[in-house]
């Protein structure tokens, strides 16, 4: 016999969608840009700073995301971006590579037939 109670205590991880826009700006669901504001005595993160909704309280449409949960998802994305972009700079840096190889290639053809026309001529 099994006293396990299927409750449902274990709160999900919410997982937070946010635009953000290429300005680096927050925006809430409206497609405002959301506004920064400061956490209150009411809140458990007192003095934390967080987005919220400019049209707040008039229009609220509940938009709210931790400003540290935004730089840091955003500073990770940025990391990202850097990396990838790095790696198109090798990629295409290798690719200019190549091609001046050939080139490099094609003119030491070039010279190796201008010297054997020389040599012949001068036999
Ligand atoms: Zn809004």
């Amino acid at each position: 016999m099994s006293s396990y109670s299927s409750s449902s205590s274990v709160r999900k991880k919410q997982i937070r969608i946010f635009k953000v826009g290429v300005d680096g700006n927050v925006y809430c669901n409206h497609d405002m840009v959301a506004i920064t504001r400061v956490a209150g005595s009411r809140s458990t993160r007192q003095g934390h700073e967080f987005y919220g909704c400019p049209l707040w309280p008039r229009l609220d449409c509940k938009f709210f995301i931790w400003k540290e949960e935004v730089d840091a998802m955003f500073s990770d994305g940025c990391n990202q971006k850097l990396l990838e972009s790095k790696n198109k700079a090798l990629e295409m840096k290798i690719a200019n590579l190549k091609v001046k190889k050939t080139m490099l290639e094609e003119e030491n053809k070039s010279l190796k037939q201008r010297l054997s026309n020389f040599d012949q001529n001068a036999n």
